[in-house]
């Protein structure tokens, strides 16, 4: 079985050594790209279902490779955490969307159209960033540099990185819940949390993930994952948190999430992510109805 393999274990091998050597020297280009501004954020609107109106947008980051072209954060962000570069690069999208944020809440156009009211920014935390000892400081300051109210800005944390988490390890995301930052579950129901363990956490929204709500895309929906996202909803809401929905790509799906009460949506069916001059002129599907 040995000899017989042996070809395709030589494949294999040769196959992530050139995984291998491409991660390397995207690694090592890492803090020349975040020194030359080759990153870049594109924003994704956050759509209550109730109306239909914008309440903000999540801020995705991006990076121009000069030869490679657009790299997504799945390709980047995992190096960007295994070098510590993630620290430099989250602080730079929170001061890039927060500046953003203060943009739009000063343009008065967004008092007319789908967008409603101080548009919110949610930025990404990975679990490196939690750890960081000045986050609570370096947030204050960001706020304050950018004349944003703390309100105007929600944290999204994954369920994995809080597992486990003590109260010690949670004091900086309470603080900043204190202070009015919303602090979102990104990615909930695919963790191994158990439920009584989100009375602990200092969050206020959930973020579901988008396999729930797969099984909604076309009539008829799923029954298992209707009666899921129901109890998940009907919980959320006994503990006082807002449930959004991602990954909503059909207005059937929408339609679905909006009877089951989820409070807020992000997806194609809205918009795909892009550039932040583009919140200004969103007609959304159906922000009429
Ligand atoms: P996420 O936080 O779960 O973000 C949602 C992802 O789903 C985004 O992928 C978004 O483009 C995609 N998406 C949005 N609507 C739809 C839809 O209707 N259908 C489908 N199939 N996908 C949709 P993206 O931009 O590639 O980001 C991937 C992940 O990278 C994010 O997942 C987030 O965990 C991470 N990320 C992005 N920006 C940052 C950042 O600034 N810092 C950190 N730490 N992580 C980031
Ligand atoms: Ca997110
Ligand atoms: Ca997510
Ligand atoms: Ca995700």
């Amino acid at each position: 079985a040995k000899a017989a393999g042996g070809n395709r274990y030589e494949l294999a091998d040769a196959d992530s050594d050139a995984r291998a050597i491409a991660r390397h020297s995207l690694t090592n280009r890492l803090p020349a790209a975040l020194d030359n501004g080759e990153f870049f954020i594109e924003y994704q609107p956050l759509v209550r279902l109730t109306d239909g109106t914008v309440r903000g947008a999540e801020a995705l980051v991006r990076w121009l490779h000069p030869v490679h072209g657009v790299l997504g954060p799945d390709q980047f962000i995992p190096l960007a955490e295994n070098t510590g570069l993630i620290v430099p690069l989250g602080r730079w999208v929170l001061q890039e969307a927060a500046r953003q944020a203060r943009a739009w809440h000063s343009e008065a156009q967004y008092g007319e159209g789908p967008c409603r009211g101080p548009l919110r920014v949610n930025v990404n935390l990975s679990p490196t960033q939690l750890r960081w000892p000045s986050l609570v400081a370096d947030t204050v300051l960001v706020l304050e540099n950018a004349g944003l109210p703390p309100s105007a800005l929600c944290l999204e944390v994954t369920e994995n990185a809080l597992i486990g988490a003590d109260e010690e390890e949670l004091r900086p995301l309470r603080q900043l819940a204190d202070m009015g930052v919303d602090i979102a579950l990104d990615d909930f129901g695919t963790g191994y949390s158990n439920l009584s363990y989100l009375r602990r956490l200092p969050v206020s929204t959930l973020k579901l993930d988008r396999s729930f709500t797969r099984g909604m895309q076309r009539a008829p929906a799923d029954p298992v994952d209707v009666k899921i996202v129901e109890g998940i909803v009907s919980l959320a809401h006994t503990l006082d948190l807002s449930v959004t929905v991602e990954g909503v790509e059909t207005g059937t799906q929408a339609e679905h999430l909006r009877m089951l009460g989820c409070d807020t949506a992000q997806g194609w069916y809205y918009a795909r992510p892009g550039p932040p001059e583009r919140m200004g002129t969103l007609s959304l599907v159906d922000a009429a109805s």
